[in-house]
């Protein structure tokens, strides 16, 4: 397995379906690191599920730190060149599904 040398960072999602209204939205956020990711999963699942709302999916994306998975680095007068840190990957790195 090949891994890429570049600095990443987390983003997740953590959906939740309302107990009453049975409307299902989501929170994001952002994490450095992986562990780091998890926790926060793991606390704003037990946050939703404090206020009576059930978590119904929760998932993470690795994505390159130096261009947030774009793959282009604007250079502020117009442009924008290939992100040299990850060759303009485009997307996610890898993906993670945190089921109940
Ligand atoms: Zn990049």
């Amino acid at each position: 397995m090949t891994q890429i040398a570049i600095l990443t960072k987390w983003k997740f999602v953590v959906e939740f379906e309302d107990d009453e209204t049975k409307e299902v939205s989501g929170t994001i956020g952002q994490a450095d690191t992986l562990e780091q990711c998890e926790g926060l999963i793991e606390y704003d699942t037990q946050f939703h599920s404090s206020h009576g709302r059930m978590v119904v999916n929760a998932e993470a994306a690795e994505i390159c730190g130096n261009c947030d998975g774009e793959g282009m680095i604007s250079t502020g007068n117009d442009g924008r060149v290939i992100c040299e840190a990850c060759s303009g990957h485009l997307g996610p790195i890898s993906t993670l599904r945190f089921t109940r």
